[in-house]
């Protein structure tokens, strides 16, 4: 929680070396008729006539009101003498949050009174005359940051809540990144923006998906969990490097870091290789990242996929802190703990531990009731010591410490992930790890047809702070293999994709791409300070 002065500066501060001078060149107040935004006076305007429309941020006792706009606040006073009655009754008795127009000269604050943590602090403006465009009716909850208020009632209000610095930050700053990206991927690397259609037929694997009826009595379309098989299609059809900022729709149920639509930037290349893909989005990250986060270093480092279960119990894992997992199993093999042993008995039974160093100092009885009835409750799943290490984490960090700083930044390739997964429904049955179009890893291709559970694949995530917020992979691109893909492994219809698998065989070029902005920390959700998503 930031307080809100602290709030304040920073917008203020980010604005400053962000948005306004990679805006510096925009003209504001072009088409109407102001003169200038209620950001923008300084005391270089002393003595200008301007005109300046805005929101009543506060007024106080007749004497001065504060204008907000999209860009800053501008302290208004209000005049006193008898000729300016008429605009005085009006200021003072407009509610707060009503929209409205002033004319007026700007003078400099009386010495003493400048507000060195505005902007605009130096000046004030003296109103000539004024109009209320529209006055606002009583607000169900204040317009400032720091005023809590529910979630239900901030997405009732919306309109509202888009007032707040937060969020009028985090809009204007997901648009500049999508420009940079835009100019990175179209300007200097030659990528072709193409909208692809949202009414398709359904696509096999992968999450559920929105149907939408159509005219015809049972027959219905599927929206699209991504243009992969567009982006494909553009691929044989020769457009070489393709991006789109691109809406996805997937039923996911209730994940928390997921939603029902979201957006991604969604890139396909041809004659492409892994490494290609990866220093093409480490390039694409680094020109495009907010000054004021500081600098991302490339390339980012990389893990396997067997690692990143064996240290982290995840294939998403936080690397901001340590807390690696350990197999503790050699050193208890002599123990004569009964538990251990029989755990050890297992054919691959090991022991594995996880060493929380401040422990002891941090952690309560409590606590650690609350991690053994967590190990319990997720029992014989793998993924329990990954879990029970961001709680650990969350039990440290709630008790005083920081472990995952949040301005930090630790992006990470994971790499090498297995082409298929045991269905969850039915371990019997195989399911593709990413989707079925991935390629498998170039020394593991005989395996396909021998033991298809061994294979890996050239599928490669990117990772940010323990979250999955990129993914993509070199793609199949024999008829013949995907074929065999979809058929014999995955049991799937091939009719169903038999539009791709013959658009395969007209000399379609190797190809491989990635998508980014999958969890909802990245490109889409409105709320939260940003990672790349407003
Ligand atoms: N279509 C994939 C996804 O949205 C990304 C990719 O493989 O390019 O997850």
């Amino acid at each position: 929680y930031l307080y809100p002065n602290v709030l304040h500066q920073l917008y203020w501060g980010y604005r400053e070396s962000f948005l306004c001078i990679r805006l510096s060149f925009v003209d504001f107040n072009s088409f109407v008729t102001r003169t200038n935004t209620c950001g923008e006076l300084r005391s270089a305007h002393v003595g200008q006539e301007v005109t300046l429309y805005g929101w009543i941020q506060y007024q106080r006792q007749g004497l001065f009101l504060v204008l907000r706009d999209f860009q800053g606040l501008t302290q208004i006073i209000i005049p006193q003498d008898e000729a300016h009655s008429h605009v005085k009754k009006l200021l003072s008795n407009a509610p707060v949050e009503s929209v409205v127009r002033v004319t007026g000269t700007v003078s400099l604050r009386p010495p003493g009174q400048e507000n060195p943590k505005m902007p605009t602090g130096d000046i004030e403006v003296k109103v000539e005359t004024a109009e209320i465009l529209n006055s606002c009716k009583k607000l169900p909850f204040e317009i400032k940051d720091f005023i809590k208020k529910t979630e239900a009632l901030r997405m009732q209000y919306r309109y509202l809540d888009l007032r707040s610095f937060q969020l009028q930050y985090n809009l204007r700053l997901r648009s500049q990144i999508v420009m940079r990206m835009r100019e990175y991927l179209c300007n200097l690397h030659g990528f072709v923006d193409v909208e692809t259609p949202t009414l398709f037929k359904r696509t096999p694997g992968g999450a559920k998906e929105f149907l939408v009826p159509s005219r015809e009595a049972g027959k219905f379309y599927s929206l699209p969990q991504s243009p992969q098989q567009f982006k494909q299609l553009l691929m044989v059809g020769g457009l070489d490097r393709y991006f789109q900022v691109a809406r996805c729709y997937r039923d996911e149920g209730s994940r928390p870091d997921r939603q029902p639509e979201f957006t991604q930037i969604d890139i396909e290349m041809s004659f492409v290789d892994q490494a290609g893909i990866q220093r093409l989005i480490e390039g694409l990250l680094q020109y495009s990242w907010p000054e004021e986060r500081g600098s991302i270093t490339t390339p980012f480092p990389s893990m396997t996929y067997e690692e990143a279960l064996a240290d982290y119990g995840t294939d998403k894992p936080d690397t901001r802190f340590g807390m690696k997992i350990v197999d503790i199993s050699d050193f208890l093999r002599r123990s004569d703990i009964q538990f251990v042993q029989n755990a050890l008995s297992y054919p691959r039974g090991t022991v594995k531990a996880i060493c929380i160093p401040q422990g002891v100092r941090y952690l309560k009885n409590k606590d650690l009731e609350s991690l053994k009835e967590s190990a319990k409750s997720q029992f014989n799943q793998c993924s329990a010591l990954g879990s029970l290490r961001l709680e650990s984490a969350d039990l440290l960090e709630a008790a005083g410490l920081v472990l995952r700083n949040p301005t930090v930044f630790h992006f990470l390739w994971v790499v090498d992930f297995p082409l298929f997964l045991p269905k969850e429904e039915n371990p019997t049955e195989l399911e593709s790890a990413h989707h079925p179009f991935t390629a498998p890893h170039p020394s593991d291709t005989s395996l396909l047809y021998s033991d298809p559970t061994k294979v890996r694949s050239q599928h490669y995530d990117l990772v940010l702070n323990g979250n999955e917020v990129g993914g993509g992979s070199i793609r199949i691109h024999s008829a013949e293999q995907q074929r065999f893909v979809l058929e014999k492994v995955l049991k799937e219809d091939s009719e169903v994709l038999s539009h791709l698998l013959e658009a395969l065989e007209f000399g379609a070029p190797p190809h491989g791409g990635i998508a980014l902005g999958k969890c909802s920390l990245f490109l889409c959700h409105q709320n939260r300070i940003p990672v790349l998503r407003a």
